[in-house]
């Protein structure tokens, strides 16, 4: 006899959406998590992250208050206060995780803390106690990958969980970033903006961002990054670290030569694996894919145990936590019998939120003549764009890929505000519109979003300013 409707195993973002979401539908749900319910994302990833890089854009605008006709007394010179920067953004995680309780508790979800695990039934137990649910939703996330053989202290060798989180009085004066994706581009923006001088890694031929963007849109990135100090080196090979008494010394090789460093930090940024073999899942009968992920199928969310489902970090999809609440949508339909749209996991929305973000949906331009489309490009950058030079912020581009005489296949951004700009082109790609329809619609002036007017009428062969 079950318990209850759903039994959630995790409470990062889709553990928390899928328990919301089916009490929202009337279901009865519990919901097990071993630390506290928002994981990652609200404790040790995209909020603690963005709200430093918040800290660092608001040192930037003060550093450059003078040009915008702020004075400032004589010999005034702004100084990072990391202390100040991570209580402001404890204050920020601590606020939403008491509005994420409250919000489960009024919707009457049973939230359980302690570990659990799956069992060959279905049901879960945690601390002695077992949980049986018509459906189990298996949302056990991600951890960050290490080095084999580098000794992660937290300290001198940290990864995200401990950038988000740290306690020192200081910022490192030099740190190394080994892995320029997601994580390694945000941590050296920040870092950069508040005077650690910045070392970034990549394996890769591209030393930002190698994997995802369009390049034209990756390539503004890392030449603004470049300019204000960040020192990048792609096809990077790092050595063994040595610690030493100031800090730890990086050996690495790039085409160009054997370099060592000696740094306070270093930041091992070289992706996230995930959390699959400690919860029993396994042993339950839930197959696990050769790269460690919970198998499931796309268009139902269910993994090859039947009533058991699994979303988020832990299944092969893209680690988001916007596509673990899709997921989470997904699944609670899909149990209670609709017949939910899968996502589409090429047309997601992608943020990174560096100086300058970098935001994207749909195809690169390389992606689309390689699915054999007629392209057509246009671009615009932000630099005639009155907002943005109101903003002092001209370096970046709107890229829009699109069929020829056919739809919007990708829009691609860099520069201010892309995080939200991107929006609207999610919707024309996911909505399959012409350039020549979403160009007919206003666009108000003066804003950024122009921007993307104007590339859009680019492509009827006529044009205003571009
Ligand atoms: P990632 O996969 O984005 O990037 C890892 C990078 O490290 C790759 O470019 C890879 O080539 C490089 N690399 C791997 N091994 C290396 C080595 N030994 N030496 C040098 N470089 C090496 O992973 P991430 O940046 O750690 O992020 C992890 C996850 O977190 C991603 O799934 C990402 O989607 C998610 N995330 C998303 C956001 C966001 O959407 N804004 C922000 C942070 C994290």
């Amino acid at each position: 006899m079950a318990d209850h409707d759903i039994v959630v195993l995790g409470g990062g973002p889709g553990g928390y959406a899928a328990a919301l979401y089916a009490a929202s539908a009337g279901l009865s749900v519990a919901l097990v998590e071993k630390e506290k319910v928002g994981g990652t994302c609200l404790h040790r990833g995209c909020i603690p992250a963005k709200a430093l890089l918040h800290a660092a854009e608001v040192f930037r605008t003060v550093e450059h208050a003078a040009a915008h006709g702020v004075k400032l007394p004589d010999g005034f010179k702004a100084e990072p206060d990391w202390p100040a920067a991570n209580t402001r953004k404890a204050g920020i995680v601590k606020q939403l995780h008491g509005g994420l309780s409250g919000l489960l508790k009024r919707r009457k979800v049973q939230v359980v803390i302690g570990e659990g695990r799956l069992l060959a039934d279905g049901s879960v137990s945690v601390d002695g106690q077992t949980l049986k649910g018509k459906a189990t939703i298996l949302c056990t996330g991600s951890v960050p990958r290490a080095i084999p053989g580098m000794d992660i202290d937290g300290e001198r060798i940290i990864t995200s969980d401990h950038a988000t989180n740290s306690t020192a009085d200081k910022l490192p004066e030099r740190a190394v970033v080994i892995g320029g994706g997601v994580i390694g581009a945000e941590f050296a923006s920040v870092y950069t903006d508040l005077g650690v001088d910045t070392t970034l890694l990549e394996a890769m031929n591209d030393g930002v961002l190698p994997i995802g963007p369009d390049r034209d849109v990756a390539n503004v990135l890392a030449k603004s990054l470049t300019k204000r100090g960040t020192k990048i080196n792609a096809q990077a090979r790092v050595g063994t670290l040595e610690r030493t008494s100031n800090g730890v010394l990086v050996p690495f090789e790039t085409p160009k030569g054997s370099e060592k460093l000696e740094v306070e930090q270093v930041l091992v940024s070289i992706g996230r694996r995930p959390v699959t073999e400690t919860v029993g899942a396994a042993e339950a009968g839930v197959r696990i894919t050769d790269r460690g992920f919970f198998e499931v199928n796309p268009t139902t969310m269910l993994t090859s145990k039947p009533g058991v489902y699994a979303i988020g970090d832990c299944v092969p999809t893209p680690g988001l936590a916007h596509v673990a609440y899709a997921e989470a949508v997904l699944a609670v339909d899909h149990f209670l019998g609709e017949n939910p749209v899968p996502v589409d996991y090429a047309k997601i929305p992608w943020v990174v939120y560096t100086h300058p973000e970098v935001a994207w949906s749909g195809l690169t331009e390389a992606q689309a003549r390689e699915a054999g489309h007629d392209v057509v490009v246009h671009k615009h950058s932000f630099a005639g764009n009155g907002r943005a030079m109101i903003l002092g912020e001209t370096d970046g581009l709107v890229k829009i890929v699109a069929a020829k005489d056919g739809p919007v296949l990708g829009m691609h951004l860099v520069g201010p505000w892309a995080s939200e700009l991107m929006h609207e082109g999610y919707l024309a790609v996911n909505w399959e519109a012409l350039p020549s329809e979403v160009g007919r619609l206003i666009h108000a002036h003066p804003s950024l979003s122009e921007a993307i007017g104007e590339t859009m009428i680019t492509f009827s062969g006529r044009s205003l300013h571009g």
